[in-house]
């Protein structure tokens, strides 16, 4: 089976739609500000594609493009101001920042709020995640976990190897799964016959960035497969998963385009809903804890 992630993100962002349509006016709809700093592509497409989920939901968009050469200063003046306009429920800052912003990159998303902290990235809502008192998760980890669910894959006592160990994507996810109860293995590039280690697995998550790495020999045969590379190279984009040659050797698999991607963006939508509802007291939302 072919997971079709642009389906599932789809209903997600339905979903968020209506909820907002029934909780806000459109005055006191949710806003997104996604900082992107200079001219990288990529990053200019993730943005536009945020800005168009945001006009299906219902939710303002503030884009603030940045010079390249912007300094730490500058940028922390830019959070800090948003940081207090109360018209603003989340604050995105587009990753990865320019070579000379990236030694204090953690050090600028701490100045983020944490309440308007949407990608869940700074120390205390990581803190949070970790001891299982958030009420959101970083947006690509919580797209993984919804693959899974809508997949209807079992977790509980499942072997899980996450490949990749970022705080972004590999760390959390690896987290999200312990919540689950699967038992999980996190390799990353120091790890011994990484084969071994994903040949065992029943569900594989990869995170590295390096295009068609996990090759068919990796894998079970019918262990479920989440690709969340994105490699971009001049063959056209690739996934860090070598998916023809695994989709047939798996139960299930995500394409790159149109697997985590997607879910990713719609995640977004609904981290800023919640943080939103939380700002205004009328929250319900679910915390990510362990289920055990
Ligand atoms: P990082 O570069 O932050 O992390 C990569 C991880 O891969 C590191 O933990 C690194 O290990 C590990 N790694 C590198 N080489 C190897 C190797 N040979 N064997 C095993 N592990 C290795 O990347 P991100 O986590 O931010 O992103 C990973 C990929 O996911 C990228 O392609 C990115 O574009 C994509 N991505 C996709 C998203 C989506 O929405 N689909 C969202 C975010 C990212 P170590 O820690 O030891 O250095």
């Amino acid at each position: 089976m072919i997971i079709d992630g642009k389906a599932i993100a789809q209903s997600i962002r339905k979903n968020v739609a209506q909820r907002i349509k029934e909780n806000f006016s459109a005055e006191n709809a949710p806003c997104l500000a996604c900082i992107l700093v200079g001219n990288d592509k990529a990053s200019q497409i993730y943005v536009n594609s945020k800005k168009k989920a945001c006009e299906e939901c219902g939710i303002k968009s503030l884009i603030l493009n940045v010079p390249e050469d912007v300094s730490k200063a500058e940028l922390v003046a830019l959070i800090e101001k948003l940081n207090a306009d109360k018209n603003v429920s989340g604050i995105l800052l587009q990753l990865p920042l320019p070579d000379h912003l990236r030694a204090a990159q953690n050090e600028i998303i701490n100045t983020i709020l944490p309440t308007k902290d949407v990608d869940c990235l700074t120390d205390l809502n990581l803190g949070k995640l970790f001891s299982g008192t958030s009420q959101i998760a970083p947006c690509t980890a919580t797209g993984v976990m919804k693959i899974l669910k809508s997949a209807g894959v079992s977790l509980d006592g499942k072997k899980v190897c996450v490949v990749g160990r970022s705080l972004l994507v590999g760390k959390s996810v690896a987290v999200l799964l312990q919540n689950e109860n699967a038992t999980v293995t996190a390799c990353h590039s120091h790890t011994k016959n990484l084969e071994k280690e994903v040949s065992q697995a029943d569900v594989v998550v990869v995170a590295v960035g390096k295009p068609k790495m996990i090759t068919a020999d990796f894998i079970k045969p019918g262990a479920v497969v989440v690709d969340v590379g994105i490699n971009r190279t001049d063959e056209g984009l690739f996934g860090d998963v070598d998916f023809e040659n695994v989709k047939d050797k798996c139960s299930c698999i995500t394409p790159v385009p149109g697997g985590v991607g997607p879910l990713t963006v719609a995640c977004l939508m609904e981290n800023t809903l919640t943080l939103h509802m939380l700002e205004n007291k009328i929250s319900k939302t679910e915390k990510f804890a362990p289920k055990h």
